[in-house]
C-alpha cells in the first residue's frame, strides 16, 4: 500500500486546495472541496481564518461561514444533568469509544491513502469524543479511553471492529472509503438506538450533535467514493430509505442554508451559516458547498 502522507497538515487552515495538488492517485481527481464536509469544528485556528481557498477549479475564495466560535466548546449550553440508569451509562461508555474508533480508523487510513478526507474528519471525531467525555465527567463515569493510544480500546467488541475495519481499509482506497461510510452508518444507527434509550436532555443534545456530524461525514465519504470509483455508494448498515433521506438532506438545511453541494469553488465561495445562531459554516471555508449554518444546539458537535 502506498503511504503518501500528503499535505494533510495544511488542512487545518486551507482545508483543501493544497491537498489536491500533490495527489497522484485517483483520489486526486476528486473534488476535496466537497468532502471536507463537516470538518469544521475542527479547530479553533480555523475559526479565525475567515477565508480559505476555494477549490482549485474556481480558485475563488469562500468565506468561512457562520460564527463558529461556539464550536470551541464541544458541549456548550447543555441542559441540566438528570439521572442515568445502567443502560444510559453503558451507552455513554460505548459512544465514547465508538467516536474514538472513528477517529482512530480515520487517522490510520489517512496515513495510508492519499485521501485528505480521513484526516479532516478525524478531527471532527476528536470533538465528538470530547463531547461524550463532557457527559462522562458530568455523571462521574470512568473514561474507558483514558490514555489509550490510537487503535487501542477497552471494549473488546470495538477493538475487534477496529481491527477488522483497518484491515479492510488497507486493501484499497475505495475500500477505505467504504470503511468510512460503514463507520458513519454504524454510528448513526447506534446513536439512534442510544437516543431512544435516554430521556436526559443533555445526553440527547450531545447524541443529536454527533448524529448530525455523522450524517455529514457519511455524505462526504459517499461522495468521495463515487468520485474515486465512479460507482454509486450503497448503504451498508442503514436501509436505503434512511440513507436516501440523509443524502437528500445534504442539499440544504440550517437556517443559513447552504448551496448545492456540487458547487465548485470559486463560483460563490460558500457563504455559510449566516442564519444559524451559534451555527457554523463548516463547509464555507472552501468554495465547494456554500457552507451552512446549523441551528443552535448541536452546532458544537456536528463536526
Ligand atoms: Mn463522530
Ligand atoms: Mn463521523
Amino acid at each position: 500500500m502506498k503511504r503518501t502522507k500528503t499535505l494533510i497538515a495544511t488542512m487545518a487552515v486551507g482545508v483543501l486546495a493544497l491537498g489536491l495538488a500533490a495527489c497522484s492517485t485517483p483520489a486526486e481527481a476528486m473534488d476535496t472541496g466537497d468532502t471536507s464536509a463537516d470538518t469544521s469544528p475542527v479547530v479553533a485556528s480555523v475559526e479565525t481564518t475567515t477565508m480559505a481557498l476555494g477549490s482549485q477549479q474556481g480558485g475563488g475564495y469562500g468565506h468561512r461561514g457562520g460564527n463558529g466560535t461556539a464550536m470551541a466548546d464541544p458541549a456548550m449550553n447543555l441542559p441540566a444533568a438528570g439521572e442515568v440508569d445502567e443502560q444510559e451509562i453503558a451507552d455513554l461508555l460505548w459512544m465514547r469509544e465508538e467516536e474514538k474508533l472513528a477517529r482512530d480508523v480515520y487517522l490510520t487510513l489517512g496515513e495510508m491513502w492519499d485521501l485528505p478526507v480521513f484526516t479532516q474528519i478525524s478531527q471532527s471525531e476528536q470533538h465528538h469524543m470530547d463531547s461524550v467525555l463532557v457527559l462522562l465527567d458530568r455523571y462521574g463515569l470512568e473514561d474507558p479511553v483514558g490514555d489509550n493510544e490510537v487503535g487501542v480500546f477497552t471494549n473488546p467488541d470495538l477493538q475487534a471492529l477496529y481491527d477488522e475495519l483497518v484491515a479492510r481499509g488497507s486493501e484499497s482506497a475505495a475500500e477505505a472509503l467504504l470503511v468510512g461510510g460503514a463507520i458513519e452508518e454504524i454510528d448513526i444507527r447506534d446513536l439512534e438506538d442510544a437516543l431512544a434509550r435516554t430521556d436526559n436532555a443533555d445526553i440527547q443534545q450531545v447524541y443529536q450533535g454527533l448524529e448530525n456530524g455523522s450524517e455529514h461525514h457519511l455524505q462526504a465519504f459517499s461522495r468521495m467514493y463515487e468520485q474515486v470509483t465512479g460507482e454509486a455508494y450503497t448503504p451498508q448498515y442503514l436501509d436505503q430509505a434512511t440513507y436516501d433521506a440523509i443524502m437528500a438532506n445534504s442539499t440544504g438545511h440550517g437556517q443559513g442554508g447552504h448551496g448545492a453541494q456540487n458547487g465548485h469553488g470559486g463560483q460563490q465561495g460558500g457563504h455559510g451559516g449566516q442564519g444559524g445562531q451559534g451555527g457554523h459554516g463548516n463547509q464555507g471555508n472552501h468554495g465547494g458547498q456554500g457552507g451552512h449554518g446549523n441551528q443552535g444546539q448541536d452546532c458544537n458537535l456536528n463536526g
